[in-house]
């Protein structure tokens, strides 16, 4: 049983800052989420059970690393939900990384602005005073999440947006649930970003599917939709990186390397079976009586 699948642990290079890749610092920004999704993959941050240094960072402390570290090309705000931080602390960071030349964009994680889309008008004087192109990432589930309120806004703002979908059994593992989601993203001018499999984090187990399963329903969803609505990419954010499942061949999964822990991985193929559901070192990992075993 393990809280902390893909070894956030290591990534920590102070109190609530990730660099894992080398263009990202992840800025834990918020401990709260609107409402805690049952298949969160922080959810050791709501179950009392979180890691030294999940907690929010400080912002001295963000722009200073940021100014230290010209590999350093994004910020990504996360949490909890970036949209629940503090308004003052997020002015002061995105304030005092805007002179900063080798920062290129800044992304914001939220759930909370696909349930209340209103959201992005309380956070939108934020994201003005940037001068670097900030990106904003839906957590989307479902198609029926994408309402026409979500749409007229995303629609109509300046501001960019990507889909990140995680795929789970019961959820919305279904061929068509996949492209109901990606055409109503099309008509909110929301970018096709990633597909997740679902993280096999303790208790997420009934949300698991193998990466067999997984690509057959999203090869099936991808049968129907255009070129522009399936560039997303169906990824796996393990503990050595960010792993593209790329093809299965017989009882083979092929994985790419898209983001990678030890940069010489970038690029490199690898195989795991095709009726594993995760990778924990390399060493895949099964779904067996309910439980993730080895
Ligand atoms: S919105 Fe994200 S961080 Fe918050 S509970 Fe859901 S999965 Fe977890």
């Amino acid at each position: 049983m393990n809280k902390d699948i893909s070894n956030e642990k290591a990534n920590y290079v102070g109190t609530g800052m990730q660099h894992k890749y080398s263009p990202t610092l992840l800025v834990m920004s918020s401990e709260q989420c609107v409402s805690v999704c049952e298949w969160c993959f922080r959810g050791r941050i709501f179950e009392g059970k979180k890691l030294e240094d999940d907690k929010v960072a400080d912002a001295t402390e963000v722009i200073e690393y940021v100014k230290t570290h010209p590999e350093v090309k994004n910020i990504l705000f996360t949490g909890g939900d970036s949209f629940l931080a503090d308004r003052e602390y997020l002015k002061k960071i995105v304030l005092g990384v805007n002179d900063v030349k080798h920062l290129v964009s800044i992304r914001f994680g939220t759930r909370a602005m696909v349930l209340e889309p209103s959201r992005y008008n309380e956070m939108k004087e934020i994201f003005d005073l940037s001068k670097k192109p900030v990106y904003i990432v839906l957590h989307i589930v479902k198609p029926e999440e994408i309402t026409q309120e979500l749409v007229d806004i995303t629609s109509n703002a300046y501001h960019m947006f990507l889909s990140q979908v995680p795929l789970m059994k019961t959820v919305n593992d279904k061929p068509e649930r996949i492209r109901g989601i990606f055409r109503k993203m099309s008509e909110g001018q929301i970018d096709p970003y990633y597909v997740f499999q679902c993280r096999a984090v303790e208790g997420n187990e009934v949300y698991a599917l193998t990466f067999k399963e997984a690509y057959e329903i999203l090869e099936d969803a991808k049968k129907e939709l255009s070129g522009v609505n399936k560039r997303f990419r169906y990824v796996m954010s393990c503990d050595a990186g960010k792993l593209e499942i790329v093809g299965i061949d017989g009882d083979k999964a092929y994985l790419r390397y898209h983001q990678a822990r030890d940069p010489e991985n970038f690029g490199k193929l690898i195989t795991a079976p095709a009726n594993a559901v995760w990778l924990v070192e390399g060493k895949p990992l099964f779904l067996k009586d309910n439980k993730f075993v080895h």
